[in-house]
This record gives C-alpha cells, structure tokens and sequence, in this order.
C-alpha cells in the first residue's frame, strides 16, 4: 500500500509523533488535536475498514482498546471522559482507508469535539424494530 499515508508513518517515511509501538499496532497523535490528546490506533497490517478485520486480528488489535483509552485518562487530570470513533465508509467520515481508532479526550461541553444522534424512535413500531433486529442477527458469522 504505496500511497496510503498510515501505511507510510507505519514504515517511519512519514514522520509522527509516537505514543506506542508493538508488532501489531501503532498508536500516535491525530495531527489535528481535535482536543488536546487526540489520539490514532491503527493496526500495522493494512486493512481499509472493521468490515476487513479477521478474526485474528481482531482478538490482536481489539484488546488493546481500553489499554490506550485508560492511559489517555490517566494522563492528564482534566480530561473528563472519552469518545472512541472508528469510521468505516466516506460517508461514515472515513478519510484514510486504513483501519483507524481515534481517542478524543472531552474536557467540556464546549470542547472542539461533539456528535449528533438524531431521535428517530417515533418512526418505528415494535414489529419494524424487531425485523431490523432479526436481520442484523442472521448475518452474523459464526
Ligand atoms: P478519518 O477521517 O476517521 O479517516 O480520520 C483520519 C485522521 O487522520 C484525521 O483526524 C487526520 O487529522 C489524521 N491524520 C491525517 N494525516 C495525519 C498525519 N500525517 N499524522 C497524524 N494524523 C493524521
Ligand atoms: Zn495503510
């Protein structure tokens, strides 16, 4: 994966400033600071999205979620709770096709960070919900 820039701070051609390295993942800093602390995971094997994560990397990448999450939170006393975004698709506001998990310390209501989760419950009945649900669920692998 020539071009893809994660790929590229994976090898050292691009630089960035590092948090944690292993076999499996690199963890450094989102160059954008959306708030001070913003952080990137990415595994070193190039997969584009979730959709892409096998098992074994899943159960190699996955763990170390809350390892990083909680080591942000330690490191500073001000910050309050954390988002973690993992966006999957341009229009889920993916920008680099190479698997990522941001850690966003929230300091504030007024912080640079924020999220919309639009109440639609009113346009669902029960039976509607309940086949959404049902057809979630036979999808999944075993
Ligand atoms: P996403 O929109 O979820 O694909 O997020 C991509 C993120 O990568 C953005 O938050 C960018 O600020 C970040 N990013 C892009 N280039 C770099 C870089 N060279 N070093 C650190 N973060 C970067
Ligand atoms: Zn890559």
């Amino acid at each position: 994966m020539n071009d893809c820039i994660f790929c590229k701070i994976i090898d050292g051609t691009i630089p960035s400033v590092s948090v944690y390295e292993d076999d499996d993942i690199k963890v450094f800093l989102d160059i954008s600071q959306t708030t001070p602390g913003h952080t990137l995971l990415v595994p070193k094997k190039h997969v584009a999205n979730i959709f892409e994560y096998d098992d074994s990397l899943a159960q190699t990448i996955l763990p170390k979620i809350p390892v990083i999450a909680r080591a942000i939170k330690k490191s500073n006393p001000k910050i309050l709770g954390l988002n973690i975004v993992n966006n999957n698709g341009a229009i889920a506001y993916q920008s680099v096709f190479h698997s990522h998990f941001h850690f966003i310390p929230r300091f504030a209501d007024t912080d640079s960070f924020a999220m919309t989760f639009k109440d639609n419950s009113e346009k669902y009945s029960s039976d509607e919900l309940q086949e959404i649900a049902d057809r979630i669920h036979e999808n999944m692998e075993e």
